[in-house]
């Protein structure tokens, strides 16, 4: 048996047996991985904290045969306040839900660790759907689905200052309104895909918040298999 130290962010856990629970770990160093922890449904347990959803922990693992179970654990951050606001608790579950959708089991995903934790982070002392925009862009475009957001791929024109815009879900890129065809898009889900990417001419509004979590909800269901059911329920919540 080999002991493995890992950091890592409690994704989702499930119940098993009558005191255990199985969770899922998004590790900097090994990628998702599945590890049972041990009597943590029991009063008093001293490693309840580890099986807490959003919890960001130094996770040591004994492996035995490729699989995992939680021997100790030391606590980096809890992102307590996820767990006190409604919006913020659902917002923090679109997170993990779509870090789940968009990893693979052993798969090295660093870029996708570091971006789960800024976003949890940022969602804690701000605007979580702010921070939540920016999360998905971030997590698409590394799983190799990136959102385009310049100018129109058909005829050039600057796409910052127009009103109704097309998105194409095959290619993620934004077009005019007469030189794309299929799904529509407003200016205010463009202009904020834009402030959460950091560009100058982005501006983000609640109304354009709420339409461009809808599109890259409706885009991740295009191209994964994410049901997105937390994203959804946060999506109804604002
Ligand atoms: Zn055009």
């Amino acid at each position: 048996m080999d002991n493995v130290k890992v950091n890592a962010l409690m994704l989702r856990a499930t119940d098993y047996l009558d005191n255990d629970k199985i969770l899922t770990l998004l590790t900097a160093e090994r990628g998702k991985i599945t590890a049972g922890i041990k009597g943590v449904k029991k009063a008093g347990a001293k490693l309840k904290f580890a099986a807490q959803p959003f919890c960001f922990a130094e996770y040591i693992l004994a492996e035995r045969g490729g699989r995992y179970t939680v021997t100790q654990a030391s606590e980096c951050e809890s992102f307590y306040e996820l767990r006190t606001d409604v919006n913020k608790f659902y917002a923090a579950c679109a997170v993990c839900e779509t870090a789940i959708a968009l990893t693979y089991e052993g798969d090295e995903s660093g870029a996708l660790f570091s971006d789960c934790v800024r976003a949890l982070s940022e969602m804690c002392s701000g605007d979580e759907g702010f921070a939540l925009v920016k999360f998905l862009l971030s997590a698409l475009r590394g799983a190799g689905y990136g959102v385009s957001l310049n100018h129109c791929p058909q005829c050039g024109a600057n796409l910052a200052d127009a009103e109704k815009l097309r998105f194409n879900l095959d290619t993620g890129t934004f077009l005019c309104w007469d030189c794309g065809a299929g799904a529509g898009a407003s200016g205010s889900t463009f202009k904020t895909l834009c402030a959460a990417d950091g560009k100058a001419e982005g501006e983000a509004t609640d109304d354009g918040k709420k339409r461009a979590l809808k599109l890259l909800k409706e885009y991740l269901i295009y191209k994964t298999d994410a049901r997105c059911l937390s994203l959804s329920e946060y999506i109804k919540l604002i």
